[in-house]
């Protein structure tokens, strides 16, 4: 059985993992104990913050650890809106955000904030001169993702900061930058984001690991009461061993960016030449999208039926995202798209990793004409 599902997560690297166990095998102090046992698990998340740090470019001091991307954008979210309501109570995001932005709008919305949802193209995009006409005197906080989880699509988000900053240098800029670090070049401070969310696990790290960027200057509402540590805006005693191996993984995924990006895009073209070959399905991802994301629809077809036979025929691949993917609703992404319910029912997500070979992407060639093969007489007309 072959994974392709490298979107939802991903298998950390064998050296993540011993260097986790050994950390907490040996170095199980809490960071904010004062005595030697501490003191060295405070050296580690120090040098773990650093790591993290370079690697998206911006300070030690910038970083707050967090159990996740979840939790990262809720921070940044629910943290700015209720630090800065002051200013006014209108956020704008766009229509096809993960659901940890999307729920924590909605969430805002209901205890009181105006959201406005940007309208994606047929490509699932936004543009800079939409972000900027959406700004209101009341605007706090523009929240967008850099790579859509679904389909790849990639927002201008360095156009949208710094148009955004020269027409409403009060508004905070925050960015989901789960799909795209290690995938796409990222550089948040040149983007002027004021906020940046990470994810370890989808980068060969451990899951319950992840970050959030936070400018210097900035302020956000903790969420969680409790302790001091992650300057305030995180209680809770941090988790040593999946920083330390979340630093690790950003390293490598740092270091093997630009290779994996040239490697894995002639993947995903040739994944894509086929499916666009087959009369049955229909390509939801772009050319110019994120190098290791392809979507497409067989609008014939229940979702999970071509899933299972992909799986029958040696690949996993994805329905919607894993965070959506059990729900029995039609794909919010691409109907914000304008595909019809058809369309979005029957969404499939391939998406590749490192380790993948050409002879990977033959193997899910053939398994995709097999399916259609099957399938065929099984169709809804
Ligand atoms: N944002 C995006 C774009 C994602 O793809 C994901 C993971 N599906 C998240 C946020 C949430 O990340 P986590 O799993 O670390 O909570």
């Amino acid at each position: 059985m072959k994974y392709f599902d490298y979107a939802a997560t991903t298998p950390p690297y064998p050296d993540v993992v011993r260097t986790m166990t050994e950390i907490m095998e040996t170095q199980f102090g809490n960071a904010s104990s004062i005595h030697g046992y501490g003191e060295r698990a405070d050296q580690l998340l120090r040098r773990a913050r650093t790591g993290c740090a370079a690697a998206i470019g911006v300070k030690a001091d910038e970083i707050v650890f967090t159990s996740g991307a979840t939790e990262s954008n809720n921070l940044a979210i629910k943290g700015a809106a209720l630090r800065y309501s002051s200013r006014g109570k209108h956020i704008i995001t766009t229509a096809t955000e993960h659901a940890s932005v999307y729920e924590s709008v909605l969430q805002l919305q209901q205890w009181g904030w105006d959201v406005t949802f940007i309208p994606v193209d047929s490509t699932g995009v936004v543009t800079a001169e939409q972000v900027v006409k959406a700004v209101r005197s009341d605007t706090v906080l523009v929240s967008l993702m850099h790579v859509n989880n679904e389909t790849g699509a990639i927002h201008p988000v360095e156009e949208i900061g710094n148009l955004l900053k020269k027409n409403a240098p009060r508004v905070l800029f925050h960015v989901d930058g789960v799909q795209g670090f290690g995938k796409v070049h990222v550089a948040p401070a040149k983007w002027k984001a004021d906020l940046y969310s990470l994810s370890a696990h989808k980068v060969r790290g451990p899951k319950g690991a992840g970050l959030l960027y936070v400018r210097s200057g900035v302020e956000l509402t903790p969420l969680l009461s409790g302790g001091s540590q992650e300057h305030g805006l995180r209680a809770g005693t941090e988790n040593t061993a999946l920083i330390v191996g979340m630093a690790k993984a950003m390293r490598i995924a740092t270091e093997r960016q630009i290779d994996f990006s040239s490697r894995i895009r002639l993947l995903r073209d040739r994944v894509m030449k086929t499916i666009a070959s087959i009369p049955e399905l229909e390509l939801n991802s772009t050319q110019d999208g994120a190098p290791h994301i392809v979507h497409f629809s067989y609008p014939a077809m229940k979702a999970e039926v071509a899933l299972h036979t992909l799986e029958q025929f040696g690949c996993t691949v994805s329905t919607q995202s894993a965070c959506s993917s059990r729900s029995a609703e039609p794909s919010r992404v691409l109907l914000a798209m304008g595909r019809d319910v058809a369309c979005a029912s029957g969404g499939l997500r391939i998406s590749f990793g490192d380790e993948h070979t050409e002879e990977d992407a033959a193997m899910l060639e053939k398994a995709l004409h097999q399916m259609v093969a099957q399938l065929r007489p099984l169709e809804r007309r």
